[in-house]
């Protein structure tokens, strides 16, 4: 039911809300804030945010802050999948507390079919693998061929289990469309040793070797913790020693999610969501897959639904912050 004076009052407080700026109308119930949805569209306002008892109203239609993204950075071109959450290491800084004792969480290869197929459908561009260690999985390779069947797909992996049937697994595995992105936190063995474990330096180097005589294209990608003084620029000289193309090296810091108990502090108003799925839902961003203020929903499907979801919360929280940013005159 919706109160026959709802457009009457709408009509008002917008007469009256300088354009650009914010109005609020109290709602009772789902029927009104879908009214007041449907009148905005109608009326050629914007509705910012919809509240259990109140929408925001914007006066007018502000550029879409998706558009200022690059395609590859908007909701909905990359999509995450933890496949596992068990890992070999159990890193003091593991933004999903993954160690050999976790549960592993895995995500079966039935619905992984159904999500790539989806995902493909709704205009996915790139698909990410990461865990937990995702060649954990025996049958890992199951997922990745139905992963490059449908679109470029790049594993995460700390290279440290290519032996016996694993590394059978890895001589198996396509090359085209794949690539391996691996860990190395620095080119000191013992800073890397420190924060992921004792030898994991010399196996992770092995294992960079192992990859790249089987002809794949390897990434690597280093986190950074507060102790790294000028470890990124010795980083950046032991990669340029590698060989490898400019863009085949990631540099992140440690952020303060799971495991760790310093770093940089993430909010869904503060970052650039990544669409990411586990076992246990849809995510606003993989390095927050175990913190419940970051889930989304509690499950993908329908993703195309889920994608624009996702989409309209970062565009309110965008012009909210532009709203606050413009409305705060010092004089
Ligand atoms: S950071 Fe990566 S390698 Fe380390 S415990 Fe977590 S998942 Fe495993």
């Amino acid at each position: 039911m919706v109160n026959g004076h709802l457009a009457i009052d709408l009509v008002e407080l917008m007469a009256a809300t300088p354009w650009g700026s914010v109005a609020s109308v109290d709602v009772d119930g789902v029927d009104e804030a879908e009214f007041v949805q449907r009148w905005a569209a109608a009326s050629g306002n914007y509705v910012l945010m919809v509240h259990a008892d109140r929408v925001e109203l914007l006066r007018g239609i502000p550029p879409d802050p998706l558009e200022a993204l690059a395609p590859e950075r908007r909701p909905g071109h990359r999509l995450w999948v933890y496949t596992n959450f068990n890992c070999n290491l159990a890193c003091d800084y593991c933004c999903v507390e993954s160690s050999p004792r976790a549960d592993p969480r895995a995500f079966g290869v039935a619905e992984f079919r159904d999500l790539v197929a989806e995902a493909a459908a709704c205009g996915v561009r790139e698909l990410f693998l990461t865990g937990g260690e995702p060649f954990m999985l025996v049958d890992l390779d199951e997922r990745i061929r139905v992963g490059v069947a449908a679109m470029p797909t790049t594993v995460l992996t700390n290279a440290m289990l290519w032996r016996g049937e694993r590394l059978r697994l890895l001589e198996r595995l396509p090359r085209d469309g794949l690539t391996l992105q691996i860990s190395v936190d620095s080119p000191d063995p013992g800073l890397h040793d420190l924060h992921r474990g004792s030898g994991s330096f010399e196996r992770a180097l092995a294992g960079i070797e192992v990859a790249l005589a089987l002809g794949f294209r390897v990434r690597i990608a280093a986190t950074l913790g507060d102790d790294v003084g000028d470890g990124e620029a010795r980083l950046r000289s032991w990669f340029d020693r590698l060989g490898l193309a400019e863009d085949c090296l990631v540099v992140r810091r440690v952020a303060r999610q799971g495991a760790a108990n310093s770093g940089l502090v993430m909010s869904r108003s503060s970052l650039l969501p990544e669409i990411c799925v586990t076992a246990d839902g849809l995510w606003w961003h993989p390095v927050a897959a175990i913190d419940p203020a970051m889930r989304v929903s509690a499950s993908w499907r329908p993703l195309a639904e889920r994608i624009g979801e996702v989409s309209r919360e970062y565009r309110g929280y965008r012009l909210a912050g532009e709203i606050a940013a413009s409305s705060f005159p010092c004089a």
